[in-house]
């Protein structure tokens, strides 16, 4: 098993895994690029593709949720044909997932048949009721690690007594048991060898610590999951598309401190070696972005970063900067998401920070030029244009294009090659480089 990241790229692909028979391996460096309206599939993958030939060797993932194939009124088929296209028209001739993102048992099947990435949200199940006799069969496989747990890099031990393990067992032990279930559904209809299965609790209040991810893991090592990636709630605020707010240095420390329990975990447990990382509401994150870069290099991990609203905020810059009737249409969207602003803002309000006062009158948004626009909303934090609250508006407005359907579509399709070189350097220019290179 230690070898296969060793092995030659054919046999990276799909390879044997314990307990498992094959497992499709995702590689080492995966970015997950949301699509609200599933129009910029080329333009993404031209990013990574620029990757590449600066030799950073980056997958892409099309993540979508069901919660925004509702609002677009789409369908998994839709994203599974836009990322098979985008394959096509770019001769991609490397891996490529469909994430079925944050999805649960009552959600999943309808992306059965289209992804080949499933992310088993189970964060609605953290504190859920496990039975006593659950609890003391995690107890006896956890009780090899009571006392103090040196994790290897890790300069203070961690203090691991019965009452911790109950509390991690009252707290985790619920949603993993869930994953698991999830898994199985899923693996029953597909076969376990052809999908990638992350583990996802980032939509929480708390940041677990690394000794309960340690014992995460053990839990998903206990319920069979061979999961490849795993998303924590991460130290700070990871509010919708604008840059990390919190304490950079506790990131740090957090972050390292997760790899190195991984890299612990993957020897100590029966879970796939390549486990990595996976940072939800990943875009835009310009503040972190070179401290992740540098604790991956060092301790030698993978990592997956998800973004999606970044670029439907793109599509709008796009439409703003090609003027007339598109940048119409962009002052709309945003006079529209003004007016609508409790409501929209509402189901994303743990995700964002807008003070009200600071936002501009759609009266005044009325007479911008198409560069002014396009400066407001632009992530360009040094830009004296810049205004984080329009921006963050626009980006949970989304459902105002949906609702404006063909006519939203036929705009950005009619300007399509400006809106797709936003796109672009977007995704490789602000992120992948920042990230990566
Ligand atoms: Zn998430």
């Amino acid at each position: 098993m230690k070898n296969i990241l060793q092995m030659p790229p054919f046999f990276v692909i799909s390879c044997s895994y314990t307990e498992f028979g094959k497992i499709m391996i995702l590689d080492k460096y995966s970015f997950g690029i949301g699509d609200r309206f599933s129009q910029q599939g080329e333009a993404q993958l031209k990013a990574i593709q620029m990757a590449r030939a600066e030799g950073f060797e980056i997958v892409p993932v099309w993540n979508k949720s069901n919660r925004e194939h509702q609002i677009i009124h789409s369908t998994p088929a839709d994203t599974r044909a836009e990322a098979d296209q985008a394959v096509r028209s770019l001769k991609w001739d490397h891996p490529y997932y469909v994430d079925a993102d944050h999805i649960n048992l009552k959600t999943v099947d309808p992306f059965i048949p289209h992804s080949d990435f499933f992310t088993l949200d189970v964060a609605d199940f953290i504190g859920s009721e496990v039975s006593a006799g659950e609890v003391n069969e995690f107890l006896d496989l956890a009780a090899p690690y009571e006392g103090v747990l040196h994790i290897p890099g890790i300069g203070e031990p961690f203090q691991v007594d019965r009452e911790f393990l109950k509390s991690v067992a009252a707290q985790f032990l619920g949603p993993i048991r869930e994953a698991g279930a999830i898994f199985q559904h899923i693996s029953a209809r597909k076969g376990h060898h052809d999908f990638v299965a992350e583990v996802s609790m980032d939509e929480v209040e708390v940041p677990q610590t690394p000794a309960e991810l340690f014992f995460i893991l053990l839990m998903i090592d206990h319920f069979k999951i061979p999961a490849q990636t795993i998303a924590p709630k991460f130290t700070g605020r990871f509010n919708k598309g604008i840059d990390y707010v919190g304490d950079v240095d506790q990131f740090r420390k957090e972050f390292e401190q997760d790899l190195l329990v991984i890299d612990h975990a993957v020897r100590t447990f029966q879970i796939p070696e390549n486990l990595k990382l996976s940072v939800h509401s990943g875009s835009d994150k310009f503040t972190i972005y070179p401290v992740m870069g540098e604790l991956i290099r060092k301790n030698d991990k993978g990592i997956h970063v998800k973004t999606a609203g970044t670029t439907w905020l793109e599509e709008v810059i796009g439409l703003a900067i090609s003027g007339g009737s598109a940048l119409t249409m962009a002052r709309e969207i945003y006079a529209r998401a003004h007016a609508r602003r409790d409501e929209l803002c509402g189901p994303y309000a743990t995700v964002i920070d807008i003070d009200p006062s600071t936002l501009p009158d759609p009266v005044e948004v009325n007479g911008w030029s198409g560069t002014r626009f396009a400066n407001a909303l632009r992530h360009i934090p040094s830009h004296a244009e810049y205004h984080p609250g329009f921006r963050q508006l626009i980006h949970v407005g989304y459902k105002v294009a949906a609702e404006m359907g063909g006519a939203y579509l036929d705009m950005v399709r009619k300007n399509r090659e400006v809106v797709a070189e936003q796109v672009t350097t977007n995704i490789f220019e602000r992120h992948i480089k920042r990230l990566f290179i």
